[in-house]
């Protein structure tokens, strides 16, 4: 079985020097590529040198919530980024990029204008590139589609990733109308998220791709609760090594096995991001020798 980790941050500091023992972790659980976003400027070097160490993609952009942080001249060295490294077969996205109405300092003035700003910016950045998104969506689902039509023009369309979604049916399909998969990841595995495991059933298979939006988002088995924290137990840290045991889950949810799952979501994964399907084929061949490399 095969899985694609399409959101991990595998370059946060929670990871330290783990990071190469949880990737090879991962890839002996059958995740056989992942595609790491960035956050701000600041981290644009360290995703793509480990996409690049890894055989693993990256994506370029400024969150929301590190839009506060960002210099003056973030987005333009963001467009340079993306011009210097347009040819890299690596480069998957622009993400990840979005909207967040959850954090309340966030939605106050100047950040909420400052949040629009940017990401109308990445978008039309996208567009002119001709690359997908990665959309960070957390109670803004309307202004983020308003955007997204907006940017696009009428009847326009879009490739790329509704991460960590969560929301209504209507509104998962107003994304995939436009052109979006959604990643789910391990918060359909708490059953107390009715609503999410509800629509994570209901939505077309060709609707789904996996994340696990790793070190966040820990999954049930990871979870420990503000009480055993209390009482010292550490919170367990979510890595892409995790995200078969969540796809088991999740196909068990739709009663299908983890084989289809895995095997529909890294189609979606590829429809979602048009470089992949190259990208995988090109890193399959060279760590397969061939047999005239063997007998000469
Ligand atoms: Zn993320």
């Amino acid at each position: 079985m095969r899985w694609i980790d399409t959101h991990c941050h595998l370059d946060a500091p929670e990871f330290g020097a783990t990071t190469p023992s949880q990737r090879a972790r991962a890839a002996a659980n059958g995740v056989m590529h992942c595609v790491l976003p960035s956050i701000a400027v600041t981290n644009f070097e360290a995703v793509r040198a480990l996409a690049h160490q890894n055989s693993d993609s990256y994506c370029l952009g400024i969150t929301p919530m590190n839009v506060p942080y960002a210099a003056d001249d973030a987005l333009s060295q963001l467009t340079a980024a993306v011009q210097r490294h347009h040819g890299d077969p690596r480069l998957m996205a622009i993400g990840e990029i979005g909207l967040d109405f959850f954090l309340p300092e966030l939605c106050k003035s100047p950040w909420r204008e400052r949040q629009q700003d940017f990401f109308y910016t990445q978008l039309r950045l996208a567009r002119a590139h001709d690359l997908p998104v990665v959309v960070h969506s957390r109670r803004a689902v309307d202004p983020i589609l308003k955007a997204l039509r907006q940017v696009a023009g009428p009847g326009g369309r879009w490739r790329g990733v509704v991460h960590a979604f969560n929301g209504s049916l209507q509104q998962a399909q107003a994304f995939t109308k436009l052109g979006f998969k959604l990643g789910f990841g391990g918060a359909v595995t708490y059953e107390r998220a009715r609503q999410l495991r509800t629509l994570a059933t209901e939505l077309p298979l060709d609707a789904i791709v996996m994340e696990t939006d790793s070190p966040d988002m820990p999954p049930r088995w990871l979870y420990k609760s503000a009480e055993q924290r209390a009482a010292g137990e550490q919170q367990g840290i979510n890595s892409p090594a995790e995200l078969p045991r969540i796809g088991a889950e999740l196909a068990a949810l739709r009663g299908i096995t983890p084989e289809a799952l895995a095997a529909a979501t890294t189609h979606n994964a590829l429809d979602a991001f048009p470089r992949l399907a190259a990208l995988l084929a090109a890193d399959v061949a060279r760590s397969t020798p061939s047999p005239l490399q063997e007998t000469s």
